[in-house]
Formats: structure tokens, C-alpha cells, sequence
């Protein structure tokens, strides 16, 4: 079935992903001494069992997604525990992605470039991992343990295997219902997923019928409140960041705002971010919408912006903003430009009214803590937070939101059903397509801010209790301790 490392394939270049040490005191401030002590054992537990074992994460970017900011917190925490865990990502040419795209709009239920899925697709993904598998010769030893993430890395399984690693592969994505598409995805992955020692999914509803209940666990991903994406910064801060990189009127700060780097020093802000607008910024009091997602159509940004555009400027000085990172920053996301210049397309096409009050935005990638800090300042300072995904595994978004007390609109799709509690937490969409509902649901949390203010606070209180990655760690560590080889 697959092409194996030996046959000599031309090896890839992996690139290994130097993360920091993240001690876990650095949750303490966010964790009762229960839950600190919890994980501060566990993490104990794990690195005298792994001894000279080496936890390797292995995905296809290095930025830009859900992915790549889970395994910089996770792997950060794994190592500030004193395990040896490290990051690699492969490298895949412009067809190895559109494979693996269509892989994901597929287990998404969506029809993508409406390509189906063939064999000659299968010999290209195997080609280009089997490359690959050469590259990770170098890195990966007998009775490592190796977490492979999503599609682009499934077909990994079987060389991991043969280099006498434990294999652990996670979907971070998968659809509720198993449509003729979703099910044409899964078929596609079958071959390596049915062979790793373990899988993750986010839902159990996710799960193909062919796997086993045994051979999967259930993980919701977390965020890091110590992060720079979600570290606590005041209010003049997150508006002096805006204005420093040009999203609120007013005078940009004499000195540059400072942020917190993750290694505790102190940086100023110097990026301008990129604003697709009419030049009329909003003003630091005017109420902000705002969805923060990639430039993918499944994220549903068109719908966002016509169910904002259909509230015909009421409240009159409320604005959007679609923000999404620079279309060059996501390696593994080749459709980027083409869906940010669609909306452009469709942004030009509003009445000039309504046109001024929605900014598309995409910030810089270069300097991750800095891109992070600038999405922190925009979290902060909205309002009211959108996320009228077509249909999502789970939206860290929604969560980064919630952590930081924002009322929430969703599209009741995926994990966002299990994040956002409708009336509580925030307002649930049934209809992820119907943009007039969406408008509504906005209209209705701008108008009413006692309510949005409650809802707000019991988001943040369930994303304390919930997303947080002492709990990730903790199924982390369960998991690792039984698919360790002695455990077998
Ligand atoms: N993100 C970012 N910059 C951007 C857009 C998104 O840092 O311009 C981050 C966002 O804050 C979140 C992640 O990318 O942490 C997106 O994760 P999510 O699970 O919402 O969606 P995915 O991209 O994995 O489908």
C-alpha cells in the first residue's frame, strides 16, 4: 500500500519548531491548587515513564490554525514538565495540499474543488509522505511516541511504525453526520488511521463506522490563557494596539504599546496590519463585531459580512471586522487567497452606508507573538464575537472569545454546539447559512449589553472549566502512559 521509506524516495525537509520551556506554574494564576497539583503530578508520572523517550507532534504548519497554536502551548507544557517533546513539520508541494485540502472540506461535508478523491490522489499523498519518512529517519527512534495531526499527516502511520514508534493520530476535525462525502474522506484515511495505536477525535460523533470504540478517545482541544493570544491586557492597551497597528481612529500612541513576550520581556507593537476599508476606522467607543478565522470558505466570513450588512448600519455606529491571517502565512492552506479576494469582491459590492462599517483585516505572520498579541487586542476590544462556521471541528476562536468574557453568535455546527451554551454563553445559529438569523442574533447582543455582559461572564467561566490545558494535559498523559510499550 504505501511507498516505504527504504524504497529510496527524495527525502522532504522537515522543519523541527523550537518551542520554549512553559513552566506549569505559569497556570497558577488561572487553576485551583487542586487542578495545579493535578497536572504537576501527572507531569512528574509521565517524564519518569518516558525516561529516554522522545513525544514527537508532527503536522503540516508551523503557524496559522488551530493546530499549530495548540501544539506550541501543549509542547511547551510537556517540556516545561521535563519531558523531551518536540515539534516537527513536513513539507508538501502545491498538489500534495490540494489533496489534503479537498481531504478536509470533505470530512467537513463539503464538496471543495468538487474533486473527488482517486487513486492516482492516494499515490501522490503516499509519494510525498513517504519522502518525508526519509527526512524523519534522522529525528525518530524505537519507542518514541509520535502524535500525527490531521489528513496531512495520516499516511505517516505506517513509516512511523516501521521506525518502532507508538503512533498516536488525531483528527482535529469531522463532521456529525456521515454523508456519501464525509465518508469518502474517511475511506481515503482508512488504510493509515486503522493502523496507529491510537486515535483522537474531538466528538465522538465524529468517529468512521469501521473504528473501533476502543481504539479512540474523545479530547476537546484548550487554549493557553498564558499565552500571548490570550495573556490579560487592559482595555487602553488593547486600544492602543489598534490604533498602533491602524484599526481605530485617533492618534497612534506617542511610544509603540508594549506586549508581554512569552519569555517575560517586554516588546513594543510595530507591525501595521493590512485593512481592506473605506478609511473610516471606528472610534475607541464604538461597538466592535468581529470574527477572527482563516480565509476559508467553510469559516463562513460571506455570511458574516451580509448578515452584518442587512442590519443597515443599526446601531448606527457599529462596525465589523473579518479578520484573518496575511493569505501568504498558512502553508498548508492553498485556497487563502483566492477566499480573501472573493470577499474583497464581495466587500466592494455593498451599498457605500454599510461598506464603511466593515474592515477586512489580515495580520501579519512573521512574528507569531506579535500576530497573537495584535488578535489578543481585537479579542478584547469586540463587543460581541462571531463564528458562523459552515461547519467546524471545534473553534479555538470560540473559545479564545469566551476565555476573554465575550458574548458569543455561533453556528450550532461541530464542536461550537458543545462550546457555546445557546442563552448562556452566548447565542446558538440552527442554521449555520441563514445570515439574516445571524444579524439578528448580533443586533440583539449589541442592543442589550446587560445581557451580553452576563453571558460574556459565564463564558469565561466555562472555558475555565472546560478548555483549559491542565485538563488537555492531564487526557494527554492517560493516554501516553497507556500507549507507552511496556503498557502494551
Ligand atoms: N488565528 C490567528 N491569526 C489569524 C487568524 C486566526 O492567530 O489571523 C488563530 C486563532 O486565534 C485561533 C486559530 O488561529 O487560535 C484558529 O483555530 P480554530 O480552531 O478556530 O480554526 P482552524 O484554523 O484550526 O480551522
Amino acid at each position: 500500500m504505501s511507498v516505504m521509506a527504504s524504497e529510496r524516495a527524495p527525502a522532504r525537509v522537515i522543519t523541527e519548531v523550537q518551542v520554549a520551556e512553559r513552566s506549569l506554574d505559569l497556570l497558577a494564576p488561572y487553576l485551583s491548587e487542586e487542578r495545579l497539583h493535578a497536572i504537576t503530578t501527572a507531569g512528574r508520572t509521565v517524564r519518569e515513564r518516558l525516561r529516554n523517550r522522545t513525544i514527537f507532534n508532527i503536522n503540516s504548519t508551523a503557524q496559522g490554525g488551530g493546530v499549530a497554536e495548540l501544539v506550541q502551548a501543549l509542547c511547551g507544557y510537556a517540556r516545561g514538565a521535563g519531558t523531551d517533546s518536540r515539534w516537527l513539520v513536513i513539507e508538501g508541494d502545491p498538489e500534495f495540499f490540494q489533496i489534503t485540502k479537498r481531504i478536509h472540506n470533505n470530512l467537513h461535508d463539503q464538496a471543495g474543488d468538487s474533486q473527488t478523491l482517486t487513486e492516482s490522489d492516494r499515490a501522490h499523498y503516499e509519494q510525498v509522505l513517504a519522502e518525508n519518512a526519509v527526512a524523519l529517519t534522522a529525528y525518530i527512534h524505537p519507542g518514541d511516541i509520535v502524535i500525527l495531526h490531521d489528513p496531512q499527516t495520516a499516511g505517516l502511520t505506517p513509516h512511523m511504525l516501521g521506525m518502532g514508534a507508538r503512533v498516536i493520530w488525531r483528527s482535529h476535525i469531522g463532521h456529525e453526520r456521515h454523508t456519501p462525502i464525509v465518508t469518502s474522506a474517511w475511506n481515503f484515511l482508512r488504510p493509515y488511521v486503522q493502523q496507529a495505536d491510537l486515535v483522537i477525535l474531538t466528538l465522538p460523533e465524529y468517529a468512521p463506522e469501521w473504528l473501533d470504540k476502543s481504539s479512540f478517545r474523545v479530547i476537546y482541544p484548550s487554549i493557553d490563557p498564558a499565552s500571548s493570544k490570550n495573556d490579560l491586557i487592559m482595555p487602553e492597551t488593547a486600544q492602543d494596539i489598534l490604533k498602533q497597528v491602524g484599526l481605530l481612529s485617533g492618534p497612534t500612541p506617542h511610544t509603540p504599546p508594549l506586549i508581554r513576550r512569552e519569555d517575560g520581556s517586554l516588546a513594543p507593537v510595530r507591525s501595521r496590519v493590512d485593512a481592506v476599508t473605506d478609511g473610516e476606522l471606528p472610534a475607541p467607543d464604538d461597538p466592535i463585531v468581529v470574527q477572527v478565522a482563516r480565509w476559508d470558505r467553510l469559516k463562513g466570513m460571506a455570511g458574516v459580512m451580509r448578515g452584518f450588512a442587512g442590519l443597515n448600519h443599526r446601531p448606527e455606529n457599529a462596525h465589523l471586522f473579518l479578520v484573518g491571517p496575511a493569505v501568504s502565512g498558512v502553508a498548508d492552506d492553498p485556497e487563502a487567497a483566492q477566499v480573501l479576494a472573493e470577499r474583497v469582491e464581495q466587500w466592494r459590492a455593498l451599498p457605500d452606508e454599510v461598506r464603511k462599517r466593515i474592515h477586512l483585516t489580515t495580520v501579519p505572520m512573521d512574528d507569531r507573538e506579535e500576530n497573537a498579541a495584535i488578535i489578543n487586542a481585537i479579542q478584547r476590544h469586540a463587543t460581541v464575537v462571531v463564528q458562523k462556521s459552515l461547519a467546524e471541528g471545534f473553534g479555538l476562536t470560540v473559545t479564545e472569545a469566551m476565555w476573554k468574557g465575550k458574548p458569543m453568535v455561533g453556528s450550532a455546527v461541530g464542536g461550537i454546539r458543545h462550546q457555546i451554551i445557546d442563552g448562556e454563553t452566548g447565542i446558538l445559529l440552527p442554521d449555520p447559512s441563514d445570515v439574516e438569523a445571524c444579524g439578528q442574533a448580533i443586533r440583539e447582543l449589541l442592543m442589550n449589553p446587560d445581557k451580553a455582559a452576563r453571558m460574556g461572564a459565564a463564558a469565561k467561566e466555562r472555558a475555565r472549566e472546560l478548555f483549559l490545558p491542565d485538563r488537555h494535559l492531564l487526557q494527554y498523559a492517560e493516554l501516553i502512559l497507556d500507549t507507552m510499550p511496556e503498557a502494551a
